[in-house]
C-alpha cells in the first residue's frame, strides 16, 4: 500500500515503523519549536498529528501547509508527546498534493453552521459533523443488506422509471424526451404520448412496492433499496424529493408477522451502528449535548443521543391499534387545551404532532400504530373483517391492516400493511378510488395465479439515518439534497 488509512494507523498504532499517509489539513499550529499539522482523510473522525521541528520545513512550504491542503506526510510514528493522542508521526517529508488558499477556502476551523454547509454540499464531507454522518450512512446501509442477506432475503432491484400512476403515494416527476416547448398533441389538444420514448406516460417511482409483491410472490422474501421520488412541494425537516427507500415484501407474512420484523430490523441495524460506529456516534453525541446547552431547560432533550439509540434498542415498541391511540389522543391534555394545530378525531391522518405526542410524552417508546381507517390508507392494503370498535362500545368505520412505525423526533419512519389478497376485494377497492384494474393488469396477476397471504413495508433511508446521527435535518444526513427549488451539486 502507498500509504496507510488514518483509522488503521491509529488502530495499529506501529510504534517507530516509518508511513506515510495521506490526507486534508484540518489545522496548522506553530509553536516556538516545533510545527503541528492535523491531518485527516475521512477514513475516521480522528485525525493524524504530524510534528516537525521549527525550521525543518522550508519556508514557501509550510506557507502552502494551509486548513483544506492536501498533503502526503512521511514519518516515523512516535509515542506522542502532548496529550489528546496517543500516536503521531515525526515528520521527515511532506508533499503538497494541492493547496487550498486560505483568502478563499470557505471551511476553516471554526464552526459553521448547517445552513451555510448545505451551501456548500460539495465541500461539507470534509467537516468533521459530515464525514462523521457520511459513515454512519454507509454502515447503515451496509447493515440492511446484511441483515437481509442473514435472514433469507433476496435483493429486488425494482424499476426507477414507471408507468403506472397509480400508486397514490405521492406526486410524481415526469420522464419523457417529448419537446417541452413543442410536445405534440393528439386531437384533443392534449400531449400525445404516443409518441413519447417508451409510447405512454412515464414518471420516476414513488414506491418499489407493486413490482416487490411480485418478486416475493417468486422468490419468497425479497427486499428493495433503491432512490424513490416525490415532487411532494413538501418543505419540512423530514421530506426530500429524492430519497432512498428499502422496501422488504415477505409472501405468509400477516400483519403480526410484519410487525415483528420491523422492529427487529430497525432494532438490528440501530445495534450495528452502535457497534461499529462508536467514535462517529460519540462525536455526534457531544456535538448534540453542546447543541442542546444552548436551548431553553424545557426545551431540552431527556436522553443524549447514545441514550436514546440503547434506549431504543432495549425497549419493545409499543403496539396499538389506530383506534386506541385516537382515544389517547382525544383525552390528551394538549387536545382539551387546543393546542394541537389539526383537529383529532376518528377518520382523520395522524399529523407529525400527533404522532409525536404518543411517541414523546405519552409512552415515551417507539409505538406501532396498527388498523387504520381504510379511508386514508393505499387500496392495495388488506381489509379487516369488522369495522373498528372502541372500549366503550362505540362502532366506527371500516379499517385495513395497516402499520406504521413511529419514532421519537422523527414521527413515521416505516409504513407498511398486510397486502389484499382477495381479487374480487382488491378490484372493488380500486374501483371504489378510481383506478382502473386493466391498468395495474400484471400486479393483480399474482391473485389471479397463485395468491397467498403476503405483507411488507417500506423504511425511509434517510429518517433511519436521522434517528441515528441525531441530525434535525433531513437535508443534512444525504450527500447532495434535492428538495423544492434546490438541485445544485
Ligand atoms: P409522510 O406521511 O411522513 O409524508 P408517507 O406516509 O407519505 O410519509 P410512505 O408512502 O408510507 O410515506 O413511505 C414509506 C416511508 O418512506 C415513510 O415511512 C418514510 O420513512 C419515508 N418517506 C416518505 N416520504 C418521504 C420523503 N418525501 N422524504 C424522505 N422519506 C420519506
Ligand atoms: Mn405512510
Amino acid at each position: 500500500m502507498s500509504y496507510f488509512p488514518i483509522q488503521q494507523l491509529l488502530k495499529a498504532a506501529p510504534v517507530g515503523a516509518t508511513i506515510t499517509v495521506k490526507g486534508w489539513v484540518r489545522t496548522k499550529r506553530e509553536s516556538k519549536n516545533a510545527v503541528f499539522i492535523a491531518l485527516n482523510d475521512g477514513s475516521t473522525i480522528n485525525n493524524i498529528q504530524a510534528v516537525a521541528e521549527t525550521g525543518q520545513l522550508a519556508e514557501e512550504t509550510l506557507k502552502l501547509i494551509t486548513t483544506g491542503a492536501c498533503l502526503a506526510i512521511t514519518g516515523q510514528l512516535v509515542e506522542s508527546q502532548g496529550a489528546g493522542q496517543a500516536v503521531e508521526l515525526k515528520i521527515s517529508d511532506v508533499t503538497i498534493y494541492g493547496t487550498a488558499d486560505p483568502e478563499k477556502y470557505p471551511l476553516q476551523p471554526k464552526r459553521h453552521s448547517l445552513e451555510f454547509l448545505r451551501e456548500i454540499a460539495h465541500l461539507r464531507p470534509r467537516t468533521n459533523t459530515f464525514s462523521a454522518v457520511l459513515r454512519i450512512r454507509h454502515a447503515l446501509a451496509f447493515a440492511i443488506h446484511k441483515y437481509f442477506n442473514d435472514n433469507g432475503f433476496y435483493y429486488l432491484n425494482t424499476p426507477i422509471i414507471t408507468a403506472s400512476d397509480a400508486e397514490g403515494a405521492g406526486e410524481m416527476f415526469r420522464v419523457t424526451t417529448l419537446d417541452a416547448i413543442k410536445p405534440p398533441l393528439n386531437e384533443d389538444g392534449k400531449v400525445d404520448y404516443s409518441l413519447d420514448f417508451f409510447g405512454r406516460e412515464t414518471n420516476l417511482t414513488v414506491s418499489g412496492q407493486l413490482e416487490g409483491e411480485l418478486g416475493a410472490m417468486a422468490l419468497g422474501k425479497i427486499y428493495t433499496f433503491g432512490p424513490t421520488f416525490r415532487a411532494e412541494n413538501s418543505n419540512t425537516t423530514r421530506h426530500l424529493a429524492e430519497f432512498w427507500m428499502i422496501e422488504p415484501e415477505m409472501a405468509f407474512f400477516e400483519l403480526e408477522d410484519n410487525m415483528n420484523l420491523a422492529e427487529d430490523f430497525v432494532k438490528t441495524v440501530i445495534r450495528y451502528a452502535l457497534q461499529h460506529c462508536a467514535d462517529d456516534l460519540a462525536f455526534l453525541d457531544n456535538r448534540l449535548k453542546e447543541e442542546e446547552k444552548t436551548k431553553k431547560k424545557e426545551e431540552q432533550s431527556e436522553l443524549g443521543l447514545l441514550e436514546k439509540l440503547q434506549f431504543v434498542i432495549s425497549n419493545e415498541f409499543v403496539r396499538l391499534t389506530y383506534t386506541e391511540a385516537i382515544d389517547i389522543l382525544v383525552n390528551s391534555k394538549p387536545a382539551k387545551k387546543g393546542q394541537f394545530q389539526y383537529e383529532v378525531k376518528w377518520g382523520v391522518d395522524l399529523q407529525s404532532e400527533h404522532e409525536r405526542y404518543l411517541v414523546e410524552k405519552h409512552f415515551k417508546k417507539p409505538v406501532i400504530l396498527t388498523n387504520y381507517p381504510r379511508e386514508i390508507k393505499a387500496f392495495y392494503m388488506k381489509q379487516d373483517d369488522a369495522p373498528a370498535t372502541n372500549s366503550r362500545g362505540d362502532v366506527f368505520g371500516p379499517t385495513v391492516r395497516a402499520m406504521d412505525v413511529l419514532f421519537p423526533g422523527i414521527g413515521e419512519i416505516i409504513g407498511g400493511s398486510q397486502r389484499e389478497d382477495d381479487l374480487d376485494k382488491l378490484v372493488a377497492r380500486m374501483q371504489e378510488v378510481g383506478i382502473e384494474p386493466e391498468a395495474l393488469w400484471w400486479y393483480l396477476d399474482t391473485r389471479r395465479f397463485g395468491s397467498a397471504p403476503h405483507a411488507g413495508f417500506g423504511l425511509g433511508f434517510e429518517r433511519l439515518v436521522l434517528f441515528v446521527t441525531g441530525m434535525g435535518n433531513i437535508r443534512d444526513v444525504i450527500p447532495f439534497p434535492r428538495a423544492p427549488k434546490s438541485a445544485e451539486f
